[in-house]
């Protein structure tokens, strides 16, 4: 019989994905399985292992036996085989998410369980929307509100007069669709009609949306607008302090959607960069690293290290996969002992220290031109080159450096193209919901155009798609496909991408 594991019921926080725990990471990190809820960011289930099964509860089955609910059923069953699971949940587990009702099942099953908090939407709103719940000045207390109370409870159960009397900020979740029926409660009871009232819709999101008007309005405008679910509604004298503290509305991408196409290990970096900024990221996992169909030739360039002179990288992927190979044949950084090390970009240096080894050379701008042309100032004659890279991309660099020295260029990872595109994304791109893609390497911006239908050719056309490159080499692989590239990073860096696409806002 496997030991009973324990049951994490871990709060997700508001939806911007660094807005966790902690503790939910590392809930997440050692999980077997992770049971979320449908708002939950799939970004966040990038902290589980790929080996975990992941289930948004929306999609469990129901029960034949109604009095079972499939979440408790599921949580209960995978406890008891002894496996890890991680029961993710908006927000906080215990505002309005019954955490406290899954609890109380875990433990009526005798099963063991942690609650981890999480940052809830209203404060997720608040600290996104400029609006501080409390304020010396203005408030010493806050109230959270349901505004959808469980049709099974009788109807009086929130006494709208005290709501109406409380000296302080109401926040009120769940009210969007009885919004009609809230605001003339209160003003029934007495509240001030003048009360600046917020609704703010995705929190913390690039697609965060705040309305802001006197109290007896509200509705009419958020109708008005087509402000939904999710949203918090937030009423008292401190929404009006959000003309100078809405800092998050102001960053210089917000709202604006944009792909990213990166290889799995590198998409993390850019999604986050963009994130901050403000932006909506769409994400497609364009290029996939693997290792080389032969290691052969590296593994007789790595025992012959003692022949070169120069060991030269073009991508963080590069070394990691050398050097992973190194260790894997029982050497270490010794063998690397009588070579000059140079690495195309700083990316690629970071790798390199990442291993405590430090580059010789990093030319000024990261093209294989460059890098080529730096190298070529240093190389003596007679000398050889090891070239680590890809097993596939341009030549240019063994073919600029054979002119001077001997060069052997060996495939440490190779690049594969996910054969099929993800439909949730290409179908975003056809309906015109992303506004930027982003292009980071020419095999991806080939692979990526090559499924462009008509549609998306002709949003390029109209601007409405605007392709952003990572470099002159990328740009000339998206004219070729019969395209046009919208702006071009100066830098060949995600930085460079960065502020290519900042500049066509
Ligand atoms: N346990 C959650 C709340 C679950 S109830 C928490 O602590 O946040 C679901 C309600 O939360 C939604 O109807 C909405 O009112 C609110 N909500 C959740 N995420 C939100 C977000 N990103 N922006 C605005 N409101 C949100």
């Amino acid at each position: 019989m496997p030991s009973i594991a324990t049951v994490y019921l871990v709060g997700a926080g508001p939806g911007h994905p660094g807005l966790l725990t902690l503790r939910a990471v590392e809930c997440l990190q050692n999980a077997d399985l992770v049971l979320y809820d449908r708002l939950v960011s799939p970004l966040l289930l990038e902290h589980a292992p790929a080996s975990a099964e992941k289930t948004c509860v929306a999609e469990l089955a129901p029960h034949h036996d109604e009095r079972i609910v499939p979440i408790h059923d599921a949580m209960i069953a995978a406890a008891r085989a002894g496996r890890r699971v991680v029961r993710l949940k908006g927000g906080d587990p215990y505002v309005f998410g019954r955490g406290a009702e899954e609890a109380e099942i875990l433990l009526e099953a005798g099963i063991p369980f942690e609650i981890v908090p999480g940052i809830t939407a209203a404060l997720g709103a608040a600290a996104y929307a400029g609006i501080s719940l409390t304020h010396r000045a203005h408030t010493s207390a806050v109230a959270f509100v349901t505004g959808h109370e469980n049709p099974h409870k009788p109807d009086s159960v929130l006494d709208w007069s005290a709501l109406a009397r409380f000296p302080g900020t109401l926040v009120i979740y769940m009210g969007m669709s009885r919004l009609d029926r809230i605001v003339p409660s209160l003003l029934a009871e007495g509240k001030d009609p003048q009360t600046p009232a917020a609704v703010v819709h995705c929190a913390t999101l690039g697609t965060q949306r705040t309305l802001v008007a006197p109290l007896s309005d509200l509705p009419r405008r958020a109708r008005e607008e087509g402000l939904s679910a999710p949203a918090l509604i937030i009423i008292g004298p401190v929404v009006s302090l959000r003309n100078e503290l809405a800092w998050f509305e102001r960053r210089p991408l917000f709202g604006k959607r944009v792909l990213i196409t990166r290889p799995r290990q590198q998409a993390g970096d850019m999604i986050h960069r963009l994130v901050d900024l403000g932006a909506v990221p769409f994400v497609l996992l364009a290029v996939e690293i693997r290792e080389p169909a032969d290691w052969t030739p590296v593994d007789q360039a790595i025992q012959s290290l003692r022949q070169y002179d120069w060991l030269v990288f073009t991508s963080a992927n590069g070394v990691q996969a050398f050097l992973g190979r190194l260790e894997h044949q029982g050497l270490d950084l010794r063998a690397l002992g009588n070579l000059r090390l140079a690495a195309i970009g700083p990316k690629t240096a970071e790798a390199l220290r990442a291993y405590h080894l430090q580059p010789d050379l990093v030319p000024a701008r990261y093209q294989s031109e460059d890098l080529a042309a730096a190298l070529t100032t240093q190389i003596k004659p007679g000398q050889r080159v090891l070239l680590a890279r890809a097993d596939r991309g341009r030549d240019v660099l063994r073919e600029r450096l054979a002119a001077i020295c001997t060069v052997e260029q060996i495939a440490v990872y190779a690049q594969v193209d996910t054969l099929e595109p993800d439909e949730e994304v290409m179908n975003a791109l056809r309906r015109g919901e992303i506004e930027f893609v982003t292009l980071t390497s020419s095999n991806i911006a080939r692979s990526l155009l090559t499924w462009f239908d008509a549609t998306c050719r002709r949003r390029v056309e109209t601007g409405e798609i605007k392709l952003v490159t990572i470099s002159s080499v990328t740009s000339d692989e998206v004219r070729k496909l019969g395209f046009a590239v919208a702006a071009e990073a100066a830098q060949a860096t995600v930085d460079g991408v960065i502020e290519a696409l900042i500049g066509l806002v």
